[in-house]
């Protein structure tokens, strides 16, 4: 398979500039989660490939790149975003077989790409550093200065946004990237390094170099040429990479998930919330960090909120990416098991409504209906832990007190939202409850590249995103010059 229309071999990484296979020469099967065939087979990089790209890596940033401008570095990534977005159909067509999200879904994921593209390239010739006030005779200022080398470890489930919002915001503030996706996705991170190529991007500046966690992750978590790491992925994994950044003592940017609740009051306008209710929780299958999968509300409504909610889920059906249906299958077989067990768990639970999984649907594919459960214990597992998948549960409480508590009782803080049009207490809960971003009368906000994003507790720490990526990619130095 070459990766139309850039004529790309899967099996090539890209290292400093050219696209060769690995040094071992292998290669490993990419499964298309619609049906289960082999869709191509991919470069299984190792840790020799992962030396030479940071080697590469590290010549650019030694090199011009690394001595470019804000505004040389924001035209190329300008070029980037008008490559991607001359590419979106091809991007969205990988993307959407790929990861098994459906095609208008993985079409937005472009734009979104695009966009970070467009953010960073206008955002970078505006950071600047800052004078201080300091003993007479001198003038003291600060630098934003680049780390050097950063290592991108992605997941499989956003990997244009999560390229676009980590490696877009690394390379604007002039770091050389080497970033390894995920075994299960890794085609648009491929199509992603060419475009940059071909946008003018130097040589080495961003090396793509796919293969597994194991293996090519860990070699890049644990290289002493590494100074940054930004990690996206699962709470085991995010341990791991802390662990091994710490061996070189570098600083690491960690997205873990989370258990992401949105709190409805018995004053909320219940039509407007339910899009977002069912949506934040169904959005790629489930599949995602800032998924909604706890619901919230008030006694006075609950009744209300259940009912409509399940005739929503009634609606949904789970098919192949290409047809386009509300639900895509998941990543993977592994990733259904993994959900599959969640739900076993829920068998105490009472489970108000499914969508459906399209009759077409290939048995080879990876399908869970979306499920929604009603009545349960905030300390219930399904409530507790990330399933990452098309389920949610939904919560009872009788007031603010009770809400509060239960959205801040996990052992995450990604994101939560609060409906209602009682604005003293929008205030109170947006200060009170343990996120990285609180939404009020709106979950997801559309995207958000403008919108500083992390967490805290088991989500992980560090923003990528909006302007404070540009700080988090970026080292201080302060400078004291005595004069007299
Ligand atoms: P994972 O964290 O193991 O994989 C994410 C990335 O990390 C992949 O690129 C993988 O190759 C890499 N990786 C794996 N082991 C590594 C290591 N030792 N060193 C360096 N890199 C390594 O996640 P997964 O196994 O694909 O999914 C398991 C669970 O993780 C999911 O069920 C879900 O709950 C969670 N998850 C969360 C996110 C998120 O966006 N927060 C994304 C994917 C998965």
């Amino acid at each position: 398979m070459t990766l139309r229309p850039l004529d790309l071999d899967p099996t090539h990484c890209l290292i400093g500039g050219t696209w060769a296979p690995t040094d071992a020469g292998e290669t490993l099967p990419l499964i298309d989660p619609s049906d289960g065939a082999t869709l191509c087979e991919i470069a299984r990089g190792k840790s020799t490939d992962i030396d030479r790209a940071v080697i590469a890596a590290r010549a650019a940033f030694d090199g011009p790149w690394g001595r470019s401008t804000a505004v040389e570095r924001g035209r190329i990534l300008s070029k980037i975003g008008a490559l991607v977005l001359e590419n979106t159909e091809a991007l969205a067509e990988l993307e959407a077989r790929d990861v098994g999200k459906p095609l208008s879904q993985a079409r937005a994921d472009v734009i979104a790409l695009a966009r970070y593209m467009e953010f960073y390239a206008g955002a970078v010739d505006k950071l600047h550093g800052q004078t201080i006030p300091y003993l007479d005779g001198y003038t003291v200022y600060t630098l934003r200065e680049a780390h050097g080398v950063t290592g991108h470890i992605i997941p499989w489930n956003y990997p244009m946004q999560i390229i676009g919002r980590s490696v877009g915001a690394a390379l604007a503030t002039g770091n050389a990237a080497v970033l390894k996706p995920a075994e299960e996705a890794c085609l648009t991170a491929l199509a992603f390094g060419e475009l940059a190529r071909r946008a003018g991007l130097p040589d080495g500046a961003l090396n793509v170099v796919p293969g597994l966690g194991a293996e090519a992750g860990a070699a890049l978590t644990g290289h002493a040429g590494v100074n940054h790491i930004s990690f996206t992925g699962s709470v085991a994994t995010g341990r791991a990479v802390q662990q091994a950044a710490g061996a070189n003592v570098i600083p690491v940017t960690l997205e873990l998930g989370g258990k992401s609740p949105q709190l409805v009051f018995d004053d909320a306008d219940i039509d407007a919330a339910l899009p977002f209710l069912v949506n934040a929780g169904i959005q790629n299958a489930g599949q995602t960090c800032s998924a909604s999968s706890r619901i919230l509300v008030q006694r006075g409504v609950y009744a209300e909120v259940v009912s409509k909610m399940a005739e929503r889920y009634a609606a949904l059906c789970a098919g192949p990416a290409m047809s386009d249906l509300s639900v895509g299958p998941l990543v993977s077989m592994r990733q259904k098991q993994i959900v599959d067990g969640f739900l076993a768990k829920g068998a105490d639970l009472t489970m108000i409504a499914q969508g459906h999984i399209a009759e077409d649907a290939p048995a080879g594919g990876a399908y869970v209906a979306p499920t929604l459960f009603e009545g349960v214990p905030a300390d219930h597992v399904l409530a507790q832990d990330e399933v990452f998948g098309p389920v949610q549960v939904l919560i009872p409480f009788e007031d603010e007190a009770e809400a509060l508590a239960i959205a801040n009782g996990t052992a995450y803080g990604l994101v939560a939202s609060v409906w209602s049009r009682d604005g003293a207490r929008q205030m109170r809960l947006a200060r009170a409850l343990r996120a990285g971003q609180v939404f009020v009368n709106n979950y997801g906000a559309g995207g958000g590249v403008e919108l500083p994003f992390g967490g805290s507790g088991l989500s992980g720490h560090g923003r990528e995103k909006g302007f404070e990526a540009l700080y988090g990619f970026t080292t201080l130095k302060t400078v004291a010059a005595y004069h007299g």
